[in-house]
């Protein structure tokens, strides 16, 4: 489907150090390949209560991540999907009394503007669930035919047919080759070595096994599993923890044609696996999103992945935080979402919430209040005063810090706090270099999405 549009990056002299990025499940900083074109997959929305700030944060997170990427000298391949059919959104619309595919339709809308209006870079790849299912179904038919998945019988969790992926049948190696074991594989194995010498070098000896991503034990991922769209009690599953792949036709639900499947309509990790295996190269190089698609999102994505092209779906998985509201978790369910298109509609300009989003670091768990907004809409104002003395000969070293924080770990407070030096020492030299303030601006800009200057 259509993506959205956003200002071209300024160009700038000289380019970022070789990026680290935190690896999810080995919780340590690790090089990404510099050598040769990104590819990038960050999990969409579904689209209802679009854009609240938790997924702002999201996307801007990976908006840097692309930006330094770019930086670097390497060309990104970035692909989104969004998931617009799904239980949640059926559910909404039902709720609203309204037609779920307007609803989607909308709300995707909604999204699009607020990125475009965020600035953050669109994907190459912009994929809705519904037009993937013509790709999904004959994957899900080559999991069936390997023996990774099954039917379930019917009964009141719902009629015959539902297919399931076997985490136990996945965790045999499929090219029986290689041994997989979580003991072979362990936190400090060779399988997160990866140098990146190439796509050939990275992983492609680790099978999947159930909790190679998360790490999470079994008794801790059965709670998560059923708090985040899993069906732990569904009866006739080999394992509570098989995740749905296609659900078959239900009365009053959408449904299409799923050739031996059967008409119905996929699950949700099976989507992103699918979609991404299309659209990037596998492995592809980082696979992101929010810390709550770590389990059983990410872990199941990767399963699928693996069993289907007996290669890992990506080498590297990093996750946001959670963003709160005012000390309290943000829940569709407490009704406390903070909208990126409302605050908007205040007339809060998007570079404010922008930077309110940078001032945070992107693992970390932070909360919106209107101090954190008014505190960002100050230092937004005096980075602009800034421009019209910053000082001689200023702007190289202030844009070597900025690439330095960004390239260890995204760091964004970092990179702020070096400008806010900056803008210190500008604002009391005025007035200044209209070279270096036209440098400063560009690589605030190109780096970290804010618009200085209109
Ligand atoms: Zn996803």
């Amino acid at each position: 489907m259509k993506s959205w549009k956003t200002r071209p990056v300024p160009v700038l002299p000289g380019s970022m150090p070789p990026l680290k990025l935190q690896e999810t499940s080995s919780g340590r900083l690790q090089p990404l390949p510099a050598d040769r074109p990104a590819s990038l997959y960050v999990c969409g929305i579904t689209p209802y209560d679009a854009t609240h700030m938790g997924h702002a944060a999201t996307y801007v997170a990976f908006d840097l991540l692309n930006r330094a990427w770019r930086d670097t000298g390497v060309s990104v391949q970035y692909v989104q999907n969004v998931t617009d059919v799904d239980d949640p959104l059926l559910e909404r619309a039902e709720r609203d009394g309204v037609d779920w595919r307007d609803l989607a339709a909308q709300q995707t809308d909604l999204f699009r503007a607020d990125m475009e209006a965020l600035n953050v870079l669109p994907p190459n790849s912009y994929i809705g669930a519904v037009e993937a299912i013509e790709w999904i179904v004959p994957r899900i038919e080559e999991l069936v035919a390997g023996g990774v998945a099954y039917t379930v019988p019917g009964d009141d969790g719902g009629p015959a047919g539902d297919v399931y992926f076997s985490v136990d049948a996945a965790l045999a190696p499929a090219t029986g080759a290689e041994t997989a074991s979580h003991e072979a594989h362990g936190a400090d194995g060779a399988a997160h070595e990866a140098d990146g010498d190439g796509v050939s070098g990275n992983r492609v000896d680790a099978a999947w096994w159930l909790g190679q991503v998360s790490r999470l034990s079994t008794e801790d991922m059965l709670p998560l599993f059923a708090e985040r769209g899993g069906d732990p009690d569904r009866q006739g599953k080999r394992n509570p923890l098989d995740p749905l792949l296609w659900r078959v036709a239900r009365s009053g639900e959408p449904s299409w044609e799923g050739g031996s499947l059967g008409a119905g309509r996929p699950g949700w990790h099976i989507e992103c696996t699918v979609i991404s295996q299309r659209f990037l190269p596998s492995p592809f190089t980082v696979q992101g999103g929010g810390s709550d698609l770590i389990f059983p999102h990410h872990e199941m994505g990767a399963g699928h992945a693996y069993a289907l092209q007996h290669v890992p779906m990506a080498e590297h998985y990093a996750h946001t935080g959670m963003v709160g509201l005012d000390g309290e978790k943000m829940s569709k369910s407490k009704g406390n979402l903070v909208l990126v298109s409302r605050l908007r509609a205040d007339g809060v300009e998007p570079a404010a919430i922008r930077l309110a989003i940078l001032a945070h670091h992107y693992r970390s768990d932070w909360f919106w209040t209107d101090a954190v907004l008014a505190e960002a809409q100050q230092r937004l104002a005096r980075w602009r005063a800034a421009l019209s003395g910053a000082a001689d000969g200023s702007a190289a070293s202030v844009i070597t810090e900025v690439r330095a924080a960004l390239a260890q770990d995204l760091d964004a407070p970092r990179a702020l706090a070096a400008l806010d030096r900056w803008a210190a020492a500008a604002t009391a030299a005025a007035p200044g270099s209209t070279s270096d303030a036209a440098l400063v601006s560009d690589a605030v800009e190109a780096l970290l999405g804010v618009v200085l200057e209109a």
